[in-house]
C-alpha cells in the first residue's frame, strides 16, 4: 500500500503549497508551487527530494515557483492538457480519467471544469488524499473564471463522490471568511457551527485549518449542498434544479 506522507507549505497571503511524498519510494511531488524559496527550503528541512511537480491550473498564485524549482531539482512538471501553453515547463500533459505516478503512489487526474476550464484535481486513492486546487475550499469553492455554474457543479459532485474519509487540501486558506458566508445561508447548521468554532480557534493559533474531511464538508459546505432542501429553502429555491441554486450561492458568495 502506497502511504503518502503530506506536508502544508504556507506562502504569499494565503496560498498553501503541498510537498506530497511516496513512503515507498521517496518520490516527492509538490502541488501548486506559488513561489520557489519557501519550498525549497521546505523539501531540504525534511530531507525530502523533490521529483515532480503537480499543477491544478495556471493562475500566478499556483505556477510562480515551477520554473525555478525544476532548474535546481530536474522536478518532472505535470498539468492539463488543456493548459500545455500557460504551464512554464510542462514535460507531461493529463486529462480527466488518466492516472499518474509519484514513485509507486497513484493519483487519478479529475476533469474540474468551471474556476478555469482545464483545472484538474489530483487524487491519492489509497491514501486518501484529494489536491483539489482552487475548486473545493473548505467550506467554500473557487470563483467561476473559466466555466460556468453548471460545470463548476457538475465538477464539485464529482469530488463529493470520493470516499467520505477523504482528505482534502485546498490551496487556499480561505476557511474562516467562507464560514461566514455559509452560516448567512444555514444559520441553524450545528455542524457547520461547530466548524465554524473549531476553524477560528485554529486561526488564532496560526494553524491551518486543513486538511479538511470530506465527510465534513458535505456536512457544511453549502456549494457541496445545493440539492439539500435545508439549502435550498435558503435561498428561496425549493425543489429548483442543483446547478441554478449553486448558480445562486456562488452569486451571493461573489457579493458577500
Ligand atoms: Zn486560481
Ligand atoms: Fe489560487
Amino acid at each position: 500500500m502506497a502511504g503518502l506522507d503530506v506536508q502544508i507549505v504556507a506562502v504569499l497571503n494565503d496560498n498553501y503549497v503541498f510537498l506530497a511524498r511516496d513512503q515507498d519510494t521517496g518520490a516527492v511531488a509538490v502541488v501548486d508551487p506559488a513561489v520557489d524559496t519557501p519550498v525549497l527550503e521546505a523539501a531540504e528541512a525534511l530531507g525530502w527530494n523533490i521529483s515532480h511537480i503537480l499543477v491544478t491550473h495556471p493562475h500566478y498564485d499556483h505556477i510562480g515557483g515551477i520554473e525555478v524549482i525544476k532548474a535546481k531539482t530536474g522536478a518532472r512538471v505535470i498539468g492539463a492538457a488543456g493548459d500545455v501553453d500557460t504551464i512554464p515547463g510542462i514535460d507531461q500533459t493529463v486529462a480527466d480519467g488518466e492516472s499518474i505516478r509519484i514513485g509507486h503512489a497513484k493519483a487519478h487526474v479529475i476533469g474540474v471544469a468551471g474556476h478555469t476550464q482545464h483545472h484538474v484535481a489530483y487524487w491519492f486513492e489509497d491514501a486518501g488524499v484529494l489536491f483539489p486546487g482552487d475548486t473545493l475550499f473548505s467550506l467554500g469553492c473557487g470563483r467561476l473564471f473559466g466555466g460556468t455554474a453548471i460545470e463548476m457543479w457538475a465538477s464539485l459532485k464529482k469530488l463529493r463522490a470520493l470516499p467520505a474519509n477523504t482528505l482534502i487540501y485546498p490551496a487556499h486558506e480561505y476557511t474562516n471568511a467562507n464560514a461566514d458566508f455559509a452560516l448567512s445561508i444555514e444559520k441553524n447548521n450545528k455542524d457547520l457551527k461547530t466548524r465554524a468554532k473549531e476553524v477560528l480557534k485554529l486561526r488564532e493559533q496560526g494553524k491551518a485549518t486543513i486538511p479538511a474531511t470530506l465527510e465534513n464538508e458535505i456536512k457544511c459546505n453549502p456549494f457541496l449542498r445545493a440539492d439539500i432542501e435545508t439549502v435550498q429553502k435558503a435561498v428561496n429555491m425549493n425543489g429548483e434544479e442543483a446547478a441554478m441554486v449553486f448558480a445562486e450561492i456562488r452569486r451571493r458568495k461573489d457579493k458577500f
